[in-house]
């Protein structure tokens, strides 16, 4: 062994004796929970394609812990919805919502899942957070990928005032929607 990685071994050593980490139990599922946040892409129409570019390796979605796109409900932590939601896919959206597993986080991406956006129409739902609880709104139409990245960050920080510790060895409750199924 040569004399630096003595030396190297030696500071490991040291830290691996001495060293100690202060946290919270709450701190450290919300550290977990949001450093692995797997999406599940709702993609319903054209925002859909600015979900696929942020996927892809320029933006380096595994920065954040979320590069494992899911198609399983039953795998994903947050479901993406982009698009316009039709009142046709309302159910089929619940639906998938209802399968995913607790913790879950929905983020509505763009004018029209947040709003109905240019649809004012008999057959569009103004706003997916009629039918599941939406965490974070994305405005644009479509938005650019960078305001994808700004939403992740965004709901980083709402897990981070969690106290999942509470209710940890509980039944998760779901969370209510605004309105009833559709
Ligand atoms: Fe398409 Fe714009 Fe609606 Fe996104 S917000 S689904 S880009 S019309």
């Amino acid at each position: 062994m040569s004399t630096e990685e003595m030396q190297e071994t030696s500071i490991v050593d040291q830290n691996a004796e001495g060293g100690f980490v202060f946290t919270t139990l709450d701190a450290a599922i919300n550290w977990i929970r949001k450093t692995s946040l797997w999406p599940m892409p709702m993609g319903l129409s054209c925002c859909a394609i600015e979900f696929m570019a942020v996927a892809c390796s320029r933006y380096d979605l595994s920065r954040f812990g979320s590069e494992v796109t899911r198609f399983s409900p039953r795998q994903a932590d947050v479901m993406l919805v982009a698009g316009t939601v039709t009142y046709k896919m309302a159910l089929a959206i619940r639906r998938i919502w209802d399968q995913m597993p607790e913790p879950k986080w929905c983020i509505a991406m763009g004018a029209c899942a947040s709003t109905g956006g240019m649809f004012r129409s008999y057959s569009v739902l103004q706003g997916v957070d009629k039918i599941i609880p939406v965490d974070v709104y994305i405005s644009g139409c479509p938005p650019r990928p960078e305001a994808i990245l700004e939403s992740l960050l965004a709901l980083r920080k709402k897990i981070d005032r969690d106290k999942p510790a509470r209710t940890f060895f509980k039944t998760a409750e779901p969370r209510e929607a605004n309105c009833p199924d559709p």
